[in-house]
């Protein structure tokens, strides 16, 4: 069953722009995410989960205890430290679906508008009468 979740989301940090980002490279200048050279961090943030296909999946990965990135092991690749530690869960965007959940709630929020309809048409018709008065003061 769908329901959100509090869960710790795998950002990629542009190592050009420094803008965090999911996917296979950073939206702003489209540099590649590249695992030798690109920083991984987390941050909690509500997620959908239990839907299919799944819009975040589970991975684990090892926090470096020298740099915080976030590595799939067997090393650190931005310092080279290697001590892996227990690994940590992280929830990584799959994109399966296209739909991300702030644009799940946006569009909850426009069907929202489309109920109140009814008020904007009089709003709309009132307009129009004032239009048609002005036109005819012109004529
Ligand atoms: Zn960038
Ligand atoms: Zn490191």
């Amino acid at each position: 069953m769908a329901r959100l979740r509090q869960a710790p989301i795998e950002y990629k940090v542009c190592a050009d722009c420094g803008i965090e980002y999911e996917g296979a490279q950073c939206p702003q200048c489209r540099h590649a995410f590249d695992p030798q050279t690109t920083r991984k961090v987390t941050h909690d943030r509500l997620i959908l989960v239990g839907v299919n296909p799944p819009i975040y999946e589970r991975e684990a990965r090892f926090r470096c205890k020298k740099c915080g990135n976030l590595y799939a092991a067997p090393q650190s690749p931005l310092c080279q430290e290697s001590n892996p530690q227990r690994p940590t869960i992280v929830w990584v965007r799959t994109f399966n679906q296209v739909e991300s959940l702030e644009e799940l709630q946006r569009r909850e929020w426009l069907e929202g508008e489309k109920d109140e309809g009814g008020e904007g048409a009089e709003e709309t018709e009132i307009e129009g009468v004032n239009d048609h008065v002005e036109e005819s003061e012109e004529q």
